[in-house]
C-alpha cells in the first residue's frame, strides 16, 4: 500500500522544541500581555444606559477572542506535552502556568460579565440587534444571565484565584497519582493505559489476573484518591453554597444548555429499558462459558476472531467509511491522517485515555490514543476524529460561538463511531463476524447506557453525601458497587468498587458531572444518524448545518429546529434507545 501514515504526531508545527520551545515562552508572555491589556480595558469601561456602546463592547469582544485564542492554544499544546510523556517534568511545570493565565482570563471576564450584566434588559435588546454583537447575541446574553446568578464580580474573582491552589490543583494531583501508578504485570510493570488495554485480552486468566493488581494498585493509594475526590467535591459545593444554588446538576445543565426535564426523561427511558441489555450480558457469559460475566469479562472479545487491524488498515477503514456518508468528513479525516495530527504509538511512558484538542491560532486539531489494533481502537480513533470533524464544520464562525458543550460535543463523535461500526457490520461476510461486530456495537450501549450511567449514579449520590461531610474510601466504594449494579441491572458477578479512584472522568475541574453529556451525545446521535440513513448522501450538509448552530442554541431548540422533536419528552428517548435494543435483538438470535 502507498499510504504510510506515521503514527506520531507533529507539534513541532506550533512551537518547535517540546516543553524547552523558546518559541512556546514567546507565546506565553504575549498570551499574559494579552490578557492584561483585556483585562485593563473592561476595568476603564463604565457602561453608559445613555449612549450606544455598541463600539465599544464590539471592541471587547475582539480582545478577548485574541487573547483566549493564545491561552487555547497554550493549553493545547501543554496537554499534548503532557499525555504524549507523562514523565516530562517540565510539561507539569507549564500547566501550571496555563493555568494560571487562563484563572486570569476567567477573572477578567467576570469583570466583563458583570458589567454585561448590568444593562437593563431594553437596552441591551437594542445592543445586540446588529452586526457582531447580533451574531453574538445568544452567547453573550447567556453570560449576562449567568453573571446575574452569581456572586459579585470581586467575589467571584476571589473564588477564581483561589481556585488554582485549591480546586485545580487537587486535579492536577490526580493526574500525578495516576502517572505513578503501576500494574504490576509477569515481570514488568505496565502504565495505567497499557493495562487497560489488557483487559480485553482474550485470555480470562490474563483479564483476571490484571484486574487483580489493576484494584490492587487503586486500593494501595485509596486514601490519596478519597482525599483527593473530596476536596474536589467540597471545593464545588462550597462554591455552589456561597451562591446560593443547592442542586450540583444547576451547573453542568447550565453548561450544557439542557433542561433537568431532558435529562431526567433520558435516564428514565434508560432505567426502563435495562432487560435487553441484561439479556445481552448473560448471552456474553455463556458465550465465554461462564455462569456471570465480571467486570473484566465485559472488554473481552467473544469468539476466536481476533482481528486486529494495523494502523494502516485502521486508518483506511475509517476514511472509507466516512466516505460513504459524505465527502466533507472523509477528506477531513484523509487530512488528519495525512498532516501527522495524530499521536496513536503504542508505548511505555504515555498517559491513558484518548482525547481531541485543538489549536485555534492553527486551525488545526490534534488526537491523542494509545493504537493497539483491536476494533475497541478503531472507533476510539474515529471517536476523536468525530470531535475533529465539529470543530472543523465551525472553522469559519466567530471564536464564541464556536464553544459547543460536551453533550453536542459527543454527538459528533459518536455518530463518527457508528458509521464506522454499521458499515464494518454491512461488509461483513461470515455469520461469526457479524456476531463479533454487533457485539461490539452493543458494548457501546452497555458502556453508555450502563457504565455511565452507574457514573452519574455514583456522583449524584456521592455529591449528596458530601455536603453532610466527608466520604471515606470505604463507603465511596460502596457507593460505586451499589451504583454498578444497579446500572447494570444486576447482571455482573464481580464488579470495580474503586472505579472512583481508577476513572479520571471524575477529577476534571474544568467540567463537572463528565459522564450524562455522554450518553446524551450517544442518544441524540442516534436520532441524527436515523435521519441521515434515511435520506443518503444529502444529509452531509444537514449534518454540518446542525454542527454549525450546536454552539449557540439550547440542545431542545436545536432539536426542535433540525430534528424537530421535543427532547423533554420520552418518545424521543424511546426511539433511540430502540435502536440500541433492536441490535440487541439481533445479536440474540444469531446466538440462539
Ligand atoms: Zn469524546
Amino acid at each position: 500500500m502507498a499510504n504510510t501514515y506515521s503514527e506520531v504526531w507533529d507539534l513541532d508545527v506550533f512551537f518547535e522544541g517540546g516543553s524547552n520551545s523558546a518559541e512556546f515562552a514567546a507565546h506565553m508572555t504575549a498570551a499574559a500581555e494579552e490578557i492584561a491589556g483585556f483585562k485593563k480595558e473592561v476595568e476603564k469601561w463604565q457602561p453608559s444606559e445613555h449612549q450606544d456602546e455598541s463600539a465599544r463592547l464590539t471592541s471587547l469582544v475582539e480582545m478577548f477572542d485574541g487573547a483566549a485564542r493564545k491561552v487555547r492554544q497554550a493549553g493545547a499544546f501543554v496537554s499534548c506535552l503532557q499525555a504524549q510523556n507523562t514523565q516530562d517534568k517540565k510539561a507539569n511545570q507549564l500547566r501550571a502556568t496555563v493555568t494560571e493565565l487562563s484563572a486570569s482570563l476567567q477573572n477578567a471576564l467576570t469583570a466583563f460579565d458583570q458589567k454585561l450584566a448590568g444593562f437593563s434588559p431594553e437596552v441591551w435588546e437594542e445592543l445586540v440587534k446588529s452586526g457582531l454583537l447580533n451574531e453574538l447575541s445568544f452567547v453573550l446574553t447567556e453570560r449576562r444571565e449567568r453573571a446575574a446568578e452569581k456572586l459579585s464580580g470581586e467575589e467571584e474573582s476571589a473564588i477564581n484565584a483561589l481556585s488554582v491552589d485549591g480546586y485545580h490543583g487537587w486535579g492536577q494531583l490526580y493526574d500525578l497519582l495516576v502517572s505513578n501508578t503501576k500494574i504490576k504485570y509477569k515481570d514488568g510493570d505496565l502504565s495505567v493505559g497499557q493495562a487497560a488495554n489488557k483487559l480485553s485480552d482474550t485470555d480470562r486468566s490474563v483479564r483476571k489476573g490484571i484486574f487483580t493488581e489493576w484494584e490492587n494498585a487503586w486500593g494501595e493509594k485509596e486514601d490519596f484518591f478519597s482525599k483527593n475526590l473530596n476536596h474536589l467535591a467540597g471545593f464545588r459545593l462550597n462554591v455552589y453554597k456561597l451562591r446560593g444554588w443547592d442542586d450540583v446538576l444547576k451547573e453542568p445543565l447550565d453548561i450544557n444548555r439542557m433542561q433537568k426535564e431532558t435529562l431526567n426523561a433520558m435516564w428514565e427511558v434508560i432505567s426502563d429499558h435495562k432487560v435487553p441489555f441484561v439479556q445481552f450480558l448473560n448471552r456474553k457469559a455463556k458465550l465465554l462459558g461462564l455462569e456471570k460475566l465480571s467486570w473484566y469479562d465485559l472488554d473481552a472479545p467473544i469468539g476466536s476472531t481476533e482481528s486486529k487491524l494495523s494502523y494502516q488498515e485502521g486508518a483506511d477503514f475509517i476514511v472509507d467509511n466516512f466516505a460513504q456518508f459524505g465527502k466533507e468528513m472523509a477528506d477531513f479525516a484523509k487530512m488528519a491522517f495525512e498532516n501527522n495530527w495524530i499521536e496513536a504509538e503504542d508505548r511505555p511512558g504515555k498517559a491513558p485515555g484518548g482525547f481531541h484538542t485543538f489549536f485555534p491560532e492553527s486551525s488545526q486539531s490534534r488526537i491523542f490514543m494509545t493504537y493497539s489494533g483491536t476494533p475497541s481502537n478503531v472507533s476510539t480513533l474515529a471517536h476523536e476524529l468525530g470531535h475533529g470533524f465539529h470543530t472543523y464544520a465551525m472553522r469559519d464562525l466567530h471564536l464564541l460561538n464556536r464553544n459547543y458543550a460536551m453533550n453536542v460535543a459527543e454527538t459528533a463523535s459518536t455518530f463518527a463511531e457508528m458509521i464506522v461500526s454499521d458499515a464494518s457490520l454491512k461488509n461483513s461476510t461470515s455469520k461469526e463476524e457479524k456476531i463479533s461486530l454487533l457485539e461490539d456495537k452493543i458494548q457501546r450501549s452497555v458502556a453508555l447506557l450502563m457504565n455511565i450511567h452507574a457514573r452519574f449514579l455514583f456522583e449524584t449520590r456521592f455529591y449528596e453525601e458530601r455536603k453532610q461531610g466527608v466520604v471515606n474510601a470505604e463507603r465511596l466504594n460502596e457507593l460505586m458497587k451499589d451504583a454498578q449494579t444497579e446500572a447494570y441491572g444486576g447482571a455482573l458477578e464481580e464488579y470495580h468498587p474503586l472505579f472512583w479512584a481508577s476513572k479520571l472522568h471524575f477529577y476534571i475541574t474544568g467540567v463537572p458531572f463528565y459522564n450524562f453529556p455522554y450518553t446524551f451525545g450517544y442518544l441524540f446521535s442516534l436520532g441524527i444518524y436515523a435521519m441521515a440513513q434515511e435520506e443518503g448522501r444529502g444529509y452531509e450538509e444537514k449534518y454540518i448545518a446542525l454542527l454549525k448552530d450546536s454552539a449557540s442554541m439550547p440542545v431542545e431548540e436545536l432539536a426542535q429546529k433540525h430534528l424537530n422533536v421535543d427532547l423533554t419528552k420520552k418518545d424521543f428517548w424511546e426511539k433511540a434507545v430502540r435502536m440500541c435494543v433492536e441490535d440487541v435483538e439481533e445479536f440474540l438470535a444469531l446466538t440462539e
